[in-house]
């Protein structure tokens, strides 16, 4: 041992001695295992960094434990791969298995959050939520989770020909699956008394009128920055044709009530903006109890600053509402929430459009919001895509304000990562054609459950009488072009007929012997919902009966969700 190491002397901490002995066997023991890694050479920070990392109370003494762990890196760095691999082997052989390093999905931290964070969704109720939607969820329930604090879900009901009743109940499901974490549930149509009366405090503050002006005519004075002839009518008009428009008084399109921001604001959208609109439409809740609907940046707004929201975290296509319900903030002399705005997603070849999809389901085009042609949440989770999957995917998103491009293929390699040590193996043979074979009086086989997890146990074969075994017709093509075929996991087969036994060596593979997924007799048959709404028809082998998991693997294949057991197996294809 070098003169440093005998030179270093822990003090007692805490009445606890801490041995010599154990640092430095720990030193090196990392060193040993760093070098290993490393080619041979081993990186002194890093053990440092490891030694830290486990014993944050040699923290305060620091400088002597980077010498210290410089002398013995010196040493190992000395002794060649060879040693240094043997010196770590006896130490301990699990040191030389280089540790998966499970992936960190995190997001950037959040301005203002360190009292916490009281947040907001806020789904309109039109359907249940679809992949697009998950994004705002995800973001805010993070942050609530990692900073302390509230969600609150807010459906934000209040354009009547836009609700669907079993919608409310439905993203309340589609939230629980994601996993977000909701500690309140508000509905703004329980609070429209709240609307009418800010907005006639607004009005009362000069901040706002009642315009009966045609609604083009009142764009077009925008257009061309001038203010209508509502704009500037005395107060008391302005009250008087107020409790004409809550009361009533006013048909669909003839009133609105308006916030007054910059007639001349140079973004024409800031310029004016309607409040309150008069909607005949029943409301599904409320039914006509109600005829002046707020619109969204008039509700957003009050209940933002009701509820006292700190953060309001939603997508770039918000951002002119952000402006306009600052104004509003500003009307009041409220405290403003931190707005985010992170960028928009396309989601490429995905039905996404509620009234699309509502449409299809009407006309019997889907067979529900879980049609697995569309992008639901419910479809999702019907293909066995895993929320965790889905809430990595967001979180590696991030909150950039850069436009970005969904990418399917990510979310499903996510998800392949969530669900493959999950996911048993098994053989589904899709238009099965049989073959018998001979030259052999039975056969046996086996196949692990999970190639990762042997302690599953095995899918056990065994054939005897005919041997008849079905594959699938596109491997029967290929077995009648090359004439020869390997079984998976039970032997190979010359083209014949019968087929006949061509011994059971794996090598032929490298020959470019196929070898194809198969079952047996003892098989059942099974369907496999593809994401295009087809259905391949086939057989499963039958240990898929037993299998507890919600997900499997069908070798070469694809994952996929078993939705159903009885009367033969019923899958849902999540993806390759
Ligand atoms: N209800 C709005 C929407 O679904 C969200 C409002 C908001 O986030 O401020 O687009």
């Amino acid at each position: 041992m070098s003169h440093a190491i005998s030179q270093y002397k822990y003090k007692e901490k805490n009445g606890e001695r801490m041995s010599d002995d154990r640092v430095q066997a720990d030193i090196r023991k990392y060193a040993l295992q760093n070098a290993v890694f490393f080619k041979g050479t081993a990186n002194p920070k890093a053990v440092v960094g490891k030694i830290l990392g486990e014993n944050p109370e040699y923290r305060a003494r620091s400088s002597e434990l980077a010498s210290l762990v410089e002398s013995i890196v010196s040493e190992v760095n000395s002794m060649g791969l060879d040693m240094q691999a043997k010196a770590l082997q006896e130490i301990d052989p699990a040191l030389a298995v280089k540790e998966k390093k499970e992936r960190v999905y995190e997001l950037p931290e959040l301005k203002g959050a360190e009292n916490g964070v009281t947040a907001r969704i806020a789904p309109g109720p039109s359907g249940p939520l679809h992949i697009g939607h998950t994004r705002v969820s995800v973001l805010n329930d993070e942050y609530v989770k990692r900073y302390g604090g509230k969600l609150t879900a807010r459906f934000e009901d209040t354009n009547p020909e836009k609700i669907e009743p079993d919608a409310y109940d439905m993203i309340s499901e589609d939230l629980d699956w994601l996993g977000v974490k909701i500690h309140d549930k508000v509905i703004q149509s329980d609070r429209f008394e709240i609307y009418y009366d800010h907005t006639r405090e607004l009005i009362e503050k000069g901040k706002g009128y009642v315009c009966t002006c045609a609604a083009d005519s009142w764009r077009l004075l925008k257009e061309e920055t001038r203010a209508c002839p509502c704009r500037d009518l005395p107060l008391p008009t302005q009250l008087e044709r107020y409790d004409r428009l809550l009361s009533g008084g006013y048909g669909d399109g003839e009133a609105v009530a308006v916030i007054k921001t910059d007639i001349a604001h140079p973004n024409p959208a800031l310029r004016d903006f309607v409040a309150l609109r008069i909607v005949s439409h029943p409301h599904p809740l409320k039914g006509s109890k109600y005829c002046a609907y707020p619109m969204m940046n008039l509700s957003v707004a009050i209940d933002d600053h009701l509820m006292g929201m700190t953060h309001v975290i939603r997508g770039k296509d918000h951002l002119n509402n952000t402006f306009k319900q600052e104004y509003i903030f500003d009307y009041f002399g409220w405290k403003k929430p931190q707005y985010f705005h992170y960028g928009l997603v396309n989601i490429p070849d995905a039905v996404l459009k509620t009234s699309l999809i509502k449409e299809g389901i009407r006309n019997g085009d889907y067979t529900g919001w879980d049609d697995v042609r569309t992008g639901t949440v419910r479809a999702m989770g019907r293909r066995g895509i895993r929320p965790e999957a889905v809430r990595r995917y967001w979180v590696e998103c991030g909150m950039k304000a850069v436009d970005v491009q969904f990418s399917w293929d990510n979310l499903y390699g996510m998800n392949r990562d969530v669900i493959d040590g999950t996911s048993n193996r098994y053989f589904f043979v899709p238009d099965p054609v049989r073959y018998d074979i001979e030259g052999i009086d039975s056969l046996e086989g086996k196949a692990p459950l999970h190639p990762d997890h042997p302690e599953r146990g095995y899918r056990e074969y065994f054939l005897d009488g005919s041997k008849t075994v079905f594959i699938s017709e596109a491997d029967s093509k290929t077995f009648s072009e090359a004439k020869k075929i390997r079984l998976k996991d039970l032997c190979n087969l010359d083209y014949a007929t019968p087929a006949k036994y061509a011994g059971n060596d794996v090598s032929v593979l490298k020959s470019g012997v196929r070898a194809v997924q198969w079952t047996s007799r003892k098989s059942v048959g099974a369907e496999l919902l593809m994401p295009d709404g087809s259905i391949l028809k086939g057989l499963a082998e039958d240990a898929l009966i037993a299998e507890k998991g919600d997900t499997v693997q069908f070798e070469r294949i694809g994952f996929a969700r078993i939705e159903s057991k009885t009367d033969g197996i019923r899958a849902v294809f999540s993806h390759r």
